[in-house]
């Protein structure tokens, strides 16, 4: 089998030449094929013929979820219906669905990186991998089947939910990898101890979550309940699905498939390109897909680049935390808060899990913001005034990150509801004007 991740070690001249030319085809095609980029590339004055170097790609025409809205259901693809073999829908975590479609070839390189992003935690034949992604519309299932297998491991598609059937197979069928997202991973890890497993005996040795927001506490959390080692993954529906990002071991931000995803970040304001390690809005374009070629296309997420040679070896640029979405921004009271800041400041106080709601209500033209937070199970045995003392902690925390006042509601073990998905952390009952 060739080997598919040799181009993540390639020079970063070799990779450029690669990408260049992948570039000026992708925007010949789309512009051939899709009547909006047409119009979009006529506007703004660009044509393939334009891109002579990377730099270049500043003169192109951005994309963004509105166009695929626009041209709801196929209107973005490139190719006849006669060549998708395969159809997925974005989460809809945002409202409608988008829709994407893919060629055999797509799948093709889709199962490559998936390869890559499973490789990048050593997985191999001989691993068995725990996929509780879910299957079906949603990228994230059929996105690391495929990948897991064309490394040769033994896959087992549980999907997600079905706790009880997920600590069976980890504990009977010897799981070594698992990939879900964050917050079902915690809920595994606390059905594991409920069920009185202690999770040294697992055969656990990575996990690949992703999908969601999640910080470092949550990393410790996930590692030292499982016993694993705990890895970041980001994709997109548009863009692909999983594997369009992963952290290697060293665990310092995700490495971007360069060969096939070129990223920028913007000012979400300006759209001018920020410095390097400045926090701003990540915009793909994609090299290589044939069904659905995108353009500059705006992901909403935020993050930031480092294009320092990681101790890895891999000469793809890094990207870090997605630490939230520029339309998960929640403003109250004239605060920008995301759930993610919400979250870093629980995960620094002892006694509460990474369980938790943001409920914003409105009153008399005010805003206020009540943070739902589970108490440990020790804290809970302890009574209600160790519970008052904790909310009390967790109030100044939060204080201090985010800079609001809260008000804190240390609840009771297992009482916030639980996702199999991707985590509902907002609860915003403002009137809508
Ligand atoms: P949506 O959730 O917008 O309906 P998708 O199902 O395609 O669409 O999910 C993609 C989104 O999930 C990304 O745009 C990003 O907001 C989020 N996401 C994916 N991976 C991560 C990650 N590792 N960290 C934070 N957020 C992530
Ligand atoms: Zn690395």
């Amino acid at each position: 089998m060739k080997d598919l991740a040799a181009v993540e070690r390639v020079s970063r001249a070799e990779l450029t030449r690669l990408q260049l030319g992948r570039l000026q085809e992708c925007v010949a095609r789309a512009a051939a094929r899709v009547p909006l980029y047409r119009e979009r590339l006529r506007q703004a004055g660009a044509s393939a013929n334009d891109i002579r170097s990377l730099d270049d790609l500043k003169r192109l025409p951005f994309t963004a979820k509105s166009d695929f809205r626009d041209t709801y259901p196929f209107g973005m693809l490139a190719v006849p219906m006669d060549e998708i073999v395969r159809i997925h829908a974005s989460s809809g975590t945002t409202g409608k669905p988008t829709v994407v479609a893919y060629t055999r070839g797509d799948l093709q390189t889709w199962s490559e990186v998936m390869a890559r992003t499973v490789m990048a935690g050593g997985v191999g034949p001989g691993d068995v991998v725990q996929n509780a992604y879910g299957y079906g519309l949603f990228t994230g299932g059929l996105g690391f089947h495929y990948g897991a297998e064309l490394v040769g491991a033994a896959v087992i598609p549980i999907s997600g939910g079905f706790t009880e059937r997920q600590l069976l197979a980890l504990r009977d069928f010897g799981s070594t990898v698992l990939c879900a997202t964050p917050s079902y991973g915690l809920h595994l890890a606390e059905a594991v101890e409920e069920a009185g497993i202690d999770p040294k005996t697992l055969k656990l040795r990575v996990g690949f979550f992703g999908a969601e927001p999640w910080t470092e506490g949550m990393r410790r959390a996930l590692e030292s309940r499982l016993n694993l080692m705990a890895l970041n993954t980001y994709g997109i529906s548009e863009v692909m699905g999983p594997g369009v990002s992963v952290e290697c071991s060293e665990r310092r931000g995700m490495h971007v498939a360069e060969d096939h995803f070129l990223a920028e970040i913007v000012d979400p304001a300006t759209l001018q390109p920020v410095a390097r390690g400045v926090q701003g809005e990540l915009v793909i374009t994609t090299l290589t897909k044939e069904a659905l070629p995108l353009i500059r296309y705006r992901t909403r997420d935020l993050t930031s680049m480092d294009p320092e040679p990681c101790a890895c070896g891999r000469v793809l640029v890094r990207i870090g935390r997605i630490t939230g979405r520029t339309d998960d921004m929640l403003i109250i009271r004239g605060v920008n808060v995301y759930p993610s800041q919400v979250e870093h400041a629980l995960t620094q106080v002892a006694g509460v899990e990474p369980h938790y709601l943001l409920v914003i209500r409105r009153a008399d033209m005010l805003d206020s913001l009540e943070v739902r937070v589970e108490a440990t199970a020790a804290v809970a045995a302890a009574g209600p005034d160790a519970m008052r003392g904790i909310a009390a902690q967790a109030k100044r925390k939060l204080h201090e990150v985010i800079g609001l006042t809260a008000d804190v509601d240390v609840v009771p073990p297992k009482t916030i509801e639980r996702s199999i998905g991707k985590a509902k952390r907002v609860e915003d009952l403002r009137p809508r004007d």
